[in-house]
């Protein structure tokens, strides 16, 4: 009897250790094959920012409707939210505030860095003397460029006027003053490259998604943004002056569609910044090389152009430059497969460029990486 359960035991070992040895055969045969298994990056918390709050109304709107920009960029942002935590149990949903509040612009930066977010999403909504403009623009910090741009940025940065204390908290910012803007001259904006992409992927996803007027990806001075120490984007969700916009802005669908348009975005980007391939891509699965569809790992964002031997680039060969919405953007290799971009990007990663990305072009013309993988599948 107890020799048939010692017998027993050590059969019970042995298979067990036969299946230990399986696992770490499988494991040493698999690993390494997969790029998306040594990219190290993932993004795990994300502050959303609803705009104004409490004695701060934000824009009016034409007064057709009881609701302020406050009200509206609080329903677009809560749905936002709930949009990621439904979908990923993994990220940590911050809000700066979630109900009818004020909250100053420094303590909403704070939050995001405090709690070390991945990404910073402000929600706001435009307004205009004129009730014609109608349409979306998502913002990363920047100058201004535009007489445009620097009106709405002294607009939403006025908010500051309602906190106690704002002239030392903003050192000597005065949005009403002609030279508000000097205190962004020295600013250098280290997440740049991430936040147009996000930028980005947020308007295309607008305009296809939520059919809304793809008003672009823009650049000012928002002292929100000026604060954070991560990727940043401000969303101005459309024109509360505009009657269309205004209705839609107010209704369920319409903030539905919103969200679900910046939701969308946050997926990609998630997907394209931790660098790891689309879920249902096996990495052993040998990947069409389509005519035309090349993939290149993005280094550098700049406003202004860099010598392709610069020291900056730290050694990478075969550097290229392309030009985007004004700005110029710098690449490291070119890949014909996907898998082999996904390994480049992290010897890239290696190499000091801890946040680089797959980027993918089609007959020299830049598109987005989802669009790519779908025609290499
Ligand atoms: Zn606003």
């Amino acid at each position: 009897m107890l020799r048939d359960y010692v017998k027993t035991i050590k059969n019970v070992m042995v298979t067990k250790r036969i299946l230990y040895l399986f696992v770490i055969i499988f494991f040493l045969c698999f690993s390494g094959t997969d790029p998306s298994r040594e990219s190290q990056f993932r993004l795990k918390t994300v502050v959303i920012d609803p705009g104004h709050g409490g004695k701060d109304p934000g824009n009016l709107g034409t007064g057709k409707f009881k609701t302020y920009e406050k009200d509206v960029v609080l329903a677009i942002s809560l749905k936002l939210g709930k949009y990621i935590s439904e979908n990923y149990d993994d990220i940590n949903v911050i809000y700066t505030r979630q109900k009818d509040e004020f909250i100053g612009l420094k303590e909403r930066a704070d939050i995001a860095n405090k709690n070390k977010a991945d990404i910073f999403i402000c929600i706001h909504a435009n307004s205009n003397k004129s009730s014609a403009p109608y349409g979306t623009n998502t913002f990363v910090m920047g100058l201004n460029k535009t007489q445009a741009n620097l009106e709405l940025s002294k607009r939403e940065n006025a908010s500051i006027l309602m906190e106690d204390d704002y002239v030392t908290k903003y050192e000597g910012y005065d949005p009403n003053s002609p030279e508000a803007d000097i205190i962004f001259s020295l600013y250098q904006n280290a997440y740049l490259d991430q936040s147009l992409e996000f930028a980005a992927m947020v308007q295309k996803q607008f305009k296809n998604r939520a059919k809304r007027k793809d008003r672009g990806v823009k650049q000012a001075g928002f002292l929100v943004l000026h604060q954070t120490t991560m990727p940043s984007i401000l969303v101005e969700t459309g024109f509360l002056t505009n009657k269309e916009e205004e209705k839609f802005l107010n209704s369920e669908n319409g903030q539905d569609y919103l969200a679900s348009a910046i939701y969308r975005a946050f997926k990609d980007y998630k997907t394209v910044m931790e660098g790891t391939l689309p879920a249902n891509f096996s990495p052993n699965e040998p990947m069409q090389i389509v005519d035309g569809i090349i993939f290149r790992v993005q280094i550098v964002t700049s406003s202004n152009a860099i010598s392709l031997d610069s020291p900056k680039f730290n050694g990478i060969t075969n550097v290229q430059e392309y030009v985007s919405g004004g700005w110029f953007k710098y690449t490291a290799g070119e890949k014909r497969d996907l898998a082999s971009a996904y390994r480049l990007q992290v010897e890239v990663r290696e190499k000091g460029f801890s946040s680089a990305f797959v980027v993918a072009f089609h007959n020299g013309e830049r598109i987005n990486l989802q669009d790519a993988i779908k025609m290499v599948k």
